[in-house]
């Protein structure tokens, strides 16, 4: 019998013509061979709590059951830990999920979606896929928040505090008076990286009925392979977006390791006062290298040449063994995720050589 021949046809028959035109949202790299030095997804080089694997281990012997649709446990937890309303707390799958279920909810095609650039670059692929439109608002050389977020005609205004690639944060007075400014427009406050940095603004989503504030276990609790997203809002917009999101979005392990972490902050605090050391450290040496770095506050630096195209030394560390990120549209600077002293150690030799 001879074999269906394969499609060859680019013509995309089935899917929205959004989709067909989307690019598609690329992940850095992960690499199969464990002795790569991963400095190019903002993971955590050290370990979750103790307490997470023994709590997953457990979550095993019930597995034949569906978890809590709306993780009860954890979201108390989250609700004692900032001082919020549990009503008002929502998990994801990832914090990832949570974007996405706030553009489900919110976002109808042709509404406009405003946020400073360049930031994460999922949200413009959120965005698209919503059929709705990106408005970016450059940062200026200092990286505040953009004044143009104060006026801008949008539904959703999406600010990532501490910002990535760049690393930098906004005080959280400049993101309360755009709150104040805007009060009929969702602003949601992506804080990721909130732990790493001197300040955050989580509890402005009980102050103000259009925050929503989204905190993951991805970085600081180093969980980036469990996937729990924590979202912060009323219980009114929790509420609407429980309609929305997948019955049984954050799994029975997934919610038993978040709780055993959350209930561990001493190991979270930890690695995060060690990252933030090093961080310093890796700061130092790169301008001594003649690289200018941003003021960081997260668990990763921005170090531009101005000028000088940097994709050569990136891929002359990945021939060495050693990602970071490279972002085309910022093309003399590179991502480095702080990872172990050894690994910073590693990737600052290398560099001294090229
Ligand atoms: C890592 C990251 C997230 C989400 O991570 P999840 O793993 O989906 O929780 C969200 N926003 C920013 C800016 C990030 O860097």
């Amino acid at each position: 019998m001879q074999k269906p021949s394969p499609v060859t046809s680019a013509r995309p028959v089935y899917v929205r013509p959004e989709i067909a035109a989307l690019a598609g949202y690329v992940p850095g790299e992960q690499p199969s061979d464990p002795r790569v030095v991963k400095l190019n997804t903002n993971e955590n080089p050290y370990p979750p709590s103790a307490a997470v694997r023994d709590a997953i281990s457990e979550a095993c012997a019930r597995l034949q059951l569906y978890p809590d649709p709306s993780g009860r446990a954890v979201r108390e937890r989250v609700a004692e830990l900032y001082g919020v309303d549990a009503e008002g707390v929502i998990l994801g799958n990832g914090s990832d999920e949570l974007l996405s279920l706030l553009m489900r909810a919110v976002i109808a095609p042709g509404d406009a979606v405003a946020f400073g650039s360049p930031t994460y670059s999922l949200y413009d692929t959120l965005v698209a896929l919503q059929a709705a439109r990106s408005v970016h608002a450059p940062y200026g050389p200092d990286y505040g928040l953009p004044r143009e977020l104060q006026t801008v005609d949008a539904r959703m205004i999406l600010v990532c505090n501490p910002n990535a690639p760049s690393g930098t944060a906004v005080p959280r007075r400049d993101l309360e008076a755009l709150a104040t400014a805007r009060r009929d427009t969702l602003v949601v406050i992506d804080e990721a990286y909130a732990d790493f940095a001197d300040e955050n603004a989580t509890s402005m989503a009980v102050q103000h009925p259009n925050v929503v504030v989204l905190r993951t276990l991805s970085k600081s609790y180093s969980l980036a392979g469990l996937r729990v997203g924590i979202g912060i809002t009323t219980p009114e917009l929790a509420a609407q977006l429980n309609k929305v999101k997948d019955s049984y979005n954050v799994s029975r392990l997934a919610q038993a390791g978040a709780l055993a972490a959350l209930n561990d902050q001493a190991t979270m605090q930890a690695h995060v006062a060690r990252v933030r050391a090093t961080r310093l450290r890796l700061v130092r040496r790169l301008e001594e290298l003649a690289f200018d770095v941003l003021p960081s506050q997260t668990n990763f630096v921005l170090a531009r040449r101005p000028g000088q195209v940097l994709l050569p030394v990136k891929e002359a560390l990945a021939a060495r063994g050693i990602l970071v990120r490279y972002f085309a549209e910022i093309p003399d600077a590179l991502r480095i995720t702080v990872g172990t002293d050894a690994e910073i150690d590693r990737l600052l030799d290398e560099l001294a050589r090229l």
